[in-house]
């Protein structure tokens, strides 16, 4: 018998982040300009890493803009 593992997630991090001008569209708060990774894992193997850049909210966490 054979099982397969399709365990993949997905895991966004903020790696640093500082207050822009702005405010959040869904609660108000302020925005901030973050630097984020994305790292893909499968079977928690680490497969695919992806930084990039975004605006977000600092109170809800809410994604307001993102750069590729
Ligand atoms: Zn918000």
């Amino acid at each position: 018998m054979v099982f397969f593992c399709f365990l993949v997630d997905q895991k966004r991090m903020v790696r640093s982040s500082k207050p822009v001008a702005g405010i959040c569209s869904r609660c108000g708060g302020c925005a901030s300009v973050a630097d984020m990774q994305t790292s893909t894992r499968f079977c928690y193997v680490p497969v695919h890493r992806r930084s990039w850049r975004a605006i977000i909210c600092t109170f809800c966490g809410a994604l307001l803009k993102s750069y590729r």
